[in-house]
């Protein structure tokens, strides 16, 4: 194997910088060229491509977003657009794939291998952590705590006027980043996708706070829980306590940039070094993933089947600490 190619694709993630200098940097030491992918699959359907040498890459891992951009492409979803992306790929000398991305992304990559039989490795690259077959994704782990440091300073103003914030987060699909920034936040409730929300339970738990006394109160809610979003929930709360003092914050794309954790600038350099290993070895179609704090592979066709379940245990945490 002399020349593999990388891209970024799907929604960016804080940390794909760190992942795509670990794959140019691990194949230089193997004697092996990089073909950097400009936004993604389109990108490889344009041919908008360049050799990535490891100077290329430097001063990159503690960028946020990604240098190789990323961007959606609908004509990948056909064949004919995988056929011209596949036949840029041959011209430009390229052997094996790293796709760095999320599940759609890894449709993608298992369709070119099916279809026209390139050797492909996934590594996930998602805020939302909602990959099934690892324990974390390149980027949620910063993505959290941007959401905990907006969510510290909106506290500070909460408990100084009494009120009850609702504090929208990212995750269409998935409770990952509320879940486990309401625990770090301290927040009084967490409402996620995966678990039903049933308006009486929530209004009893600020009615208990209310009668305490709590001076402060903060409803974590993902944007695509079930009750419609902050915005609905925060009217629903004023027409039954029009004494509360009731305010919505949707943190929207903040959450997404700005320099990589440590964490996920450690966990893209060991995945994406730990991708050109695998092509080494003459493994594809598996995602590199990490389990008990280890890096490993499991079968690519695996991760885009199953959803990742949260952790329920964790839901249970947030009433039990805020009571
Ligand atoms: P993510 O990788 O973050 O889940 P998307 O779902 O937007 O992001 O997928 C990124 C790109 O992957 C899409 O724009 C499309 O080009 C490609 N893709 C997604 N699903 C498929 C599929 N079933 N077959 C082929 N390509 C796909």
């Amino acid at each position: 194997m002399n020349k593999i190619a990388v891209l970024t694709s799907g929604g960016d993630a804080p940390g794909m910088n760190a992942c795509v200098r670990a794959v140019v940097r691990t194949a230089n030491h193997f004697k092996m060229e990089v073909v950097g992918v400009r936004r993604g699959y389109q990108g490889m359907i344009e041919n908008d491509m360049t050799i990535l040498s490891p100077n290329d890459v430097s001063n990159i891992i503690h960028r946020g977003g990604t240098v190789l951009k990323t961007a959606r492409s609908p004509e990948f979803m056909k064949r004919e657009g995988r056929e011209r992306a596949y036949h840029n790929l041959l011209d430009n000398g390229v052997e094996a794939l790293v796709v760095i991305g999320g599940d759609g992304s890894f449709k993608g990559a298992l369709a070119l291998q099916d279809e026209f039989g390139l050797p492909v490795i996934g590594i996930p690259g998602t805020i939302d952590n909602d990959l099934y077959g690892t324990e974390a994704t390149i980027g949620y782990d910063t993505a959290v705590n941007n959401v905990v440091t907006a969510v510290d300073k909106i506290r500070d103003t909460a408990d100084s006027h009494n009120r009850l914030f609702f504090v929208e987060v990212m995750g269409r699909d998935a409770g990952f980043i509320a879940l486990r920034s309401g625990i770090a936040c301290g927040a009084e409730a967490v409402l996620i996708p995966e678990t039903e929300t049933y308006d009486n339970v929530l209004m009893d738990r600020l009615q208990n706070g209310w009668n305490r006394e709590k001076s402060s109160a903060i409803i974590i809610v993902a944007e695509g829980d079930d009750s419609g979003g902050a915005h609905k929930l925060a009217e629903k709360v004023k027409q039954r306590f029009p004494h509360f003092d009731t305010k919505v914050t949707i943190l929207g794309h903040i959450q997404r940039g700005g320099s990589p954790s440590a964490y996920d600038r450690v966990l893209a350099s060991e995945l994406g070094s730990w991708a050109v290993r695998t092509i080494r070895r003459g493994t594809t179609g598996v995602m590199i993933g990490r389990s008990g704090g280890k890096a490993m592979e499991i079968p690519l066709s695996k991760a885009v089947k199953h959803n990742r379940s949260i952790n329920r245990s964790l839901e249970e945490l947030v009433y039990w600490l805020s009571e």
